[in-house]
């Protein structure tokens, strides 16, 4: 629920040239904060009042007596305002009252704290695409264009990866709209990675040999980036830096799908098949309008406590995530007991079930459940089936079950990958 806060503060001629605090405070679920400010004054003499804000620690902005209104949120704010983390406590309004009248006058102050996108403090799923590029590098979309898009098609987040650049995530904002995940795409001569979650992740991105490339990501960690390898088989610029790397996420699904996508689907299993855990995620690597590449395809799906910066990032770390070829493809929520994809299950021995829920599929859907011994289960969506199609199995002794759907595209002619989970995986004593 936001929080409605009107402050009103008189201010007296003798408090000419002075700074003054009006307090309030901010809880820990706070993900935005607006403030819009009048001035009220009786016979409309020369009344000039600056408008800023502090944290529990510093000042963080001032825009004088240029704006009566700003926000505050974690990745975007006014500019004059610094985005970022929204520390609970004892916040308060500045007011620099330059010019008061001879009677003084009354600051009316609407102070809204917004608690983001939140449904009961329950996990939601978010939708997004964490891969796109702007007119900040090679993309013919300017930003404002992209958010459009991504509203339009019902985005909740879109990546900012433009290549080895981070003149977007300094970009002005809009006042409302999609989160903006700030980001760069490393892009050497031997591969190409994601780095998201900062604005400012590395100061010089010429990687030109392995020691360079360990320290880019040593640095970027230093700055809270997460780091996904990106379309490591494609064709054109793989990933040839090798896996001996840290990094978080790995983009099995680039663009429209095709071979390279598959392959990296393949590898991704086998290390899941070594026991490795390591989250999947898609994007659209858009530039610009195209036929097939688009924003939004793939979408990728996070689950999350609300659509702030912070959440998402956290709830892709978590695996709580879907990718699905577009924001209006097929889904499936996968789940163990209370434990979702990403999740991982200890002590699981006994007789938990696994239970898939596909939503949206269409006859002719094959529907295919895998684990580290290979394609347990597959199914073919048949004519009249109930939607959402529903699937329980047991765990019998696995270490980890994912779910594909495969789709026919008739425009294509052409059966496609259209949704994959992340795994839940199961921990034994044994
Ligand atoms: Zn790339
Ligand atoms: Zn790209």
């Amino acid at each position: 629920m936001d929080e409605k806060k009107i402050l009103k503060r008189t201010i007296a001629k003798s408090e000419q040239l002075s700074y003054i605090e009006v307090p309030f405070s901010v809880s820990d679920k706070v993900r935005q904060i607006n403030v819009a400010y009048e001035v009220e004054s009786k016979n409309g003499g020369e009344t000039v009042v600056d408008l800023g804000v502090r944290d529990p620690y510093r000042v963080r902005g001032w825009s004088g007596g240029a704006r009566s209104n700003l926000y505050l949120g974690q990745s975007e704010a006014t500019p004059g305002y610094l985005p970022g983390e929204l520390p609970p406590g004892n916040w308060a309004v500045l007011l620099g009252a330059y010019r008061i009248p001879q009677e003084g006058c009354t600051v009316i102050l609407n102070v809204t704290l917004e608690s983001g996108k939140q449904l009961n403090c329950e996990k939601h799923w978010f939708k997004g695409d964490l891969h796109m590029h702007s007119v900040h590098s090679d993309g013919d979309y300017t930003l404002e264009e992209a958010d459009e898009i991504a509203a339009a098609k019902g985005l909740d987040f879109i990546g900012l990866t433009d290549h080895n650049t981070v003149s977007q995530n300094f970009s002005a904002v809009k006042r409302d709209g999609v989160l903006r995940i700030p980001g760069m795409e490393l892009t050497t001569y031997w591969g190409h990675c994601n780095l998201f979650g900062a604005k400012d992740p590395v100061k010089d991105f010429r990687v030109e040999n392995i020691e360079q490339l360990h320290a880019c990501i040593r640095e970027s960690r230093s700055n809270g980036v997460k780091i996904s390898i990106n379309h490591p088989f494609e064709r054109g610029c793989p990933w040839d830096w090798g896996w001996d790397v840290d990094y978080d996420w790995v983009e099995v699904w680039n663009g429209p799908w095709r071979s390279g996508n598959e392959e990296t689907v393949l590898w991704w299993q086998k290390k899941l098949e070594e026991g490795r855990r390591i989250v999947a995620v898609g994007g659209s690597d858009t530039h610009r309008p195209d036929p097939y590449v688009k924003h939004g395809m793939p979408t990728t799906w996070v689950k999350s406590s609300s659509c702030s910066l912070t959440d998402v990032i956290e709830g892709i770390g978590k695996g709580h995530v879907v990718v699905s070829f577009a924001p209006e493809g097929p889904f499936i929520e996968l789940s163990s007991g209370n434990a979702i994809t990403g999740d991982v299950i200890k002590n699981a021995e006994g007789h938990r079930q696994v239970k898939l829920v596909a939503s949206r599929v269409e006859e002719g859907d094959q529907i295919a459940i895998i684990s580290e011994k290979g394609v347990e289960i597959e199914k073919g969506v048949s004519s009249g089936k109930n939607d959402p199609f529903l699937l329980t199995w047991p765990v019998s002794g696995r270490r980890f079950y994912r779910a594909e759907i495969r789709k026919k595209f008739p425009d294509i002619d052409k059966k496609l990958m259209a949704v994959l989970t992340n795994p839940i995986y199961f921990d034994y004593d044994s």
